[in-house]
């Protein structure tokens, strides 16, 4: 198989959304009215990201979908992909399933692949994702104020908890296990609540690194600090009974690959968030507030502080 029929073949689909997509130097893209593009990349490295065995077709899920976390955590509607991939070879069974996973993402958010690159290396997986905003409406990370509620959707350390057990840190049972996994190969971008917070919520992160370390970016941004009670964060019936157990504690705060949104709002926008919650039949949680000063303060049940460290993954450290 040449490469160009491995990008006939696997990667090239009808874009009707765009201009000119696969197939040309270039795709041309036309965003809608007084609307931005919100453009972001992701990489995706084999042996960082994921083991070099891991299931095609999960891995071409979480390639898109992590991506589209980052649309979310703009308030942004994706609209289009670029997916450059390094193979080490031409694998059909491989790249049937791959691009099974990735379609089956690209569909269900109406997301068109409209161009890329493929060339023999490593096995490497890089997606550009745009997307769309009225430029007033974008959620930075800069904008949360002071008195603010922080929110956070679903449930957290799930996939942290799942890696923990694929890593021998911690054995969970099969059913444990298998409550846990979706959320590390197959995370939900929240897109839908990145665009029903438009309006609503001051700032919105992604939480890819942990809650602390990404929590930590939108008060950096914003020069401010927050006041959370650990008692509040929502988990899962399994995370539950792991609670206690440092490690269970450390893939809370500080695990990575929930890919839940962190949120901030004034506070006379409870009810409206809680409608929210509902419509979307996904949990929002209320977890502190945003306070003057700098740095991130935690409190366990009794309101004694919690030592936190706000580590999350760094690829350097
Ligand atoms: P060029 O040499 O002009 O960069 P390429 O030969 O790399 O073009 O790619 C041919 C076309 O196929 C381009 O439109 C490119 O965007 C697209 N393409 C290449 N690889 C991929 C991929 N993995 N997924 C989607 N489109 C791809
Ligand atoms: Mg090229």
């Amino acid at each position: 198989m040449s490469e160009f029929e491995l990008i006939r073949r696997y990667f090239s689909r009808a874009a009707p959304n765009a201009l000119l997509g696969v197939g040309d130097d270039a795709a041309l893209l036309q965003v809608s009215g007084d609307n931005v593009l919100a453009v972001s990349t992701d990489m995706l490295v084999s042996g960082t990201h994921f083991y070099s065995d891991a299931d095609p077709f999960l891995l071409g899920h979480k390639t898109l979908a992590v991506n589209l976390s980052d649309m979310a955590a703009m308030g942004a509607a994706p609209r289009w992909a670029t997916l450059a991939i390094a193979l080490p070879d031409a694998s059909e069974v491989w790249l049937e399933r791959f691009s099974a996973g990735f379609f089956s993402v690209a569909q269900q958010y109406g997301v068109e692949l409209v161009g890329g690159d493929t060339t023999r290396g490593p096995l490497n997986l890089c997606v550009t994702v745009f997307g769309e905003v009225p430029a007033q409406l974008a959620l930075r990370r800069s904008g949360a104020n002071a008195g603010d509620e922080v929110w956070v959707s679903g449930t957290l350390g799930d996939a942290a908890l799942a890696l923990a057990h694929l890593r021998g840190e911690i054995v969970l049972s099969e059913s444990e296990f298998a409550a846990c996994a979706p959320a590390l190969h197959q995370p939900q971008p929240r897109v839908a609540l990145g665009l029903a917070l438009r309006g609503m919520a001051n700032c919105a992160i992604d939480i890819s690194d942990g809650l602390l370390a990404d929590l930590g970016h939108i008060l950096d941004a914003s020069q401010l600090g927050a006041e959370i009670d650990f008692a509040r964060l929502p988990i899962s019936p399994v995370m539950s009974a792991y609670v206690q157990l440092p490690l269970g504690k450390r893939c809370i705060l500080s695990g990575g690959d929930d890919y839940e949104l962190c949120f901030t709002a004034p506070a006379k926008c409870h009810a409206g968030i809680k409608v929210v919650s509902s419509r979307l039949e996904l949990p929002l949680t209320c977890i502190g507030k945003v306070v003057a000063g700098r740095g991130c303060v935690m409190r366990d049940a009794s309101g004694k502080l919690i030592n936190v460290e706000a580590r999350g993954y760094d690829h350097f450290r």
